[in-house]
């Protein structure tokens, strides 16, 4: 049977967009009924558009456009009192959010309040529930705890995620699913390079570029293991970075080609070929994990500790030996993994899941 209730999905970043689209393209094909808001947190066309075209998400119905030249808490607060509108107007049943970002929490936040105040009665389904740094520095973890807190649903990646959930006490219903990036990867169709002897970095987070020491001590690193190796570095280079990078006046080294953010088949592909990708995203953690490539994580810490524990994934710690000693170990092929954690047909499991609600 088909749920009639009123869903809305709400997204606002590039990887909001990326790990729901399998998710609304499911909706989409099985007519159900649902609104799209867009809060346009990310706004450029290579970090938004282009991503909407490629998954084929089509029409937007709110799309809002609230990023550009707004600091955090404008967004935030603008977007709130908006996004409440909506949620009333279309007599909201439940809310789909994903992830961590200021979109997200924003999205549930509003929800929450017309619940708690008006007596409304809208569900909130937590899509990447459950994923801890215990970096409250990071502004993405608190973010996340306070949505997981706020959900009725909550769809975590694995068994890791359930226990965290289960340990802080929540007691709303909790479902293992996988992550919906597995779905996302289905639709790119890979390409073989001939020369693979390359490297892929990618830095965006908040704690790595507001820090110019940070910023200049990762780049070294970088720009020193590419002269051991003689490797050039590819670098889509996120636009926040890319401003940080001015406003430092940091010169790059010739090994690092820094490019503008490039589309999802491209960047993939450029990652299937890659022989070792550096960076400091999340979803990227994830795909490095079930393509089968190696990640060194520019960070301390991850909330995805379980590509740590198959050894897809390595944290730096920003320490250049370490960094070296974990080149040299995968390119001996030393390193190794065969399953991934992150499971199949993931979008259906949630959409039956709520279906079922
Ligand atoms: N990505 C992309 N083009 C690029 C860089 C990244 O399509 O030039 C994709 C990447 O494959 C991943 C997502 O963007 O799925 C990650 O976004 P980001 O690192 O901004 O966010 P995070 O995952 O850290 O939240």
């Amino acid at each position: 049977m088909k749920i009639k209730k009123k869903i809305i999905v709400s997204f606002g970043t590039r990887p909001e967009i990326i790990k729901l689209a399998p998710l609304i393209n499911i909706l989409k094909r099985k007519n159900y009924n649902f609104k799209i808001v867009n809060s346009g947190q990310h706004y450029s066309k290579n970090m938004s558009e282009v991503f909407l075209k490629k998954f084929k998400i089509g029409k937007i119905s709110y799309d809002l456009k609230l990023g550009k030249k707004n600091s955090s808490i404008k967004f935030m607060n603008n977007f709130f009192l908006k996004f409440q509108k909506i949620l009333i107007k279309e007599k909201s049943d439940i809310l789909i959010v994903q992830g961590d970002t200021n979109t997200c929490v924003t999205s549930a936040l509003a929800a929450k309040n017309l619940n708690d105040k008006n007596g409304y009665n809208i569900k909130i389904a937590h899509v990447e529930a459950g994923l801890r740094s215990y970096d409250s520095s990071m502004p993405e973890e608190i973010n996340r705890i306070a949505v997981d807190h706020i959900s009725d649903f909550l769809f975590t990646p694995t068994l890791i995620q359930k226990k965290i959930l289960l340990n802080e006490g929540i007691q709303k219903k909790i479902v293992i699913v996988g992550n919906t990036i597995s779905d996302s990867l289905k639709k790119i169709k890979f390409k073989n390079f001939k020369n693979k002897d390359f490297f892929l970095l990618t830095i965006h987070r908040f704690e790595n570029v507001n820090n110019k020491k940070r910023l200049i001590k990762i780049l070294n690193i970088i720009d020193k293991v590419a002269n051991i190796y003689k490797f050039d570095v590819i670098f889509p280079c996120h636009p926040n970075t890319q401003i940080k990078i001015k406003k430092y006046k940091i010169v790059l080294s010739k090994k690092i080609k820094l490019i503008s953010p490039i589309n999802y088949d491209k960047f993939l592909i450029l990652l299937k070929n890659s022989k070792i990708a550096f960076s400091d995203s999340g979803g990227l953690q994830e795909e490095a994990c079930i393509l089968k490539k190696h990640l060194i994580t520019l960070r301390n810490n991850t909330e995805r500790p379980e590509t740590i524990i198959i050894n897809s994934n390595f944290l730096s710690m920003l320490n250049e030996e370490k960094v070296i000693k974990r080149i040299k170990e995968i390119l001996n092929g030393e390193v190794h993994w065969t399953k991934n954690p992150y499971g199949k047909n993931v979008s259906n499991k949630i959409i039956s899941y709520i279906n079922q609600y």
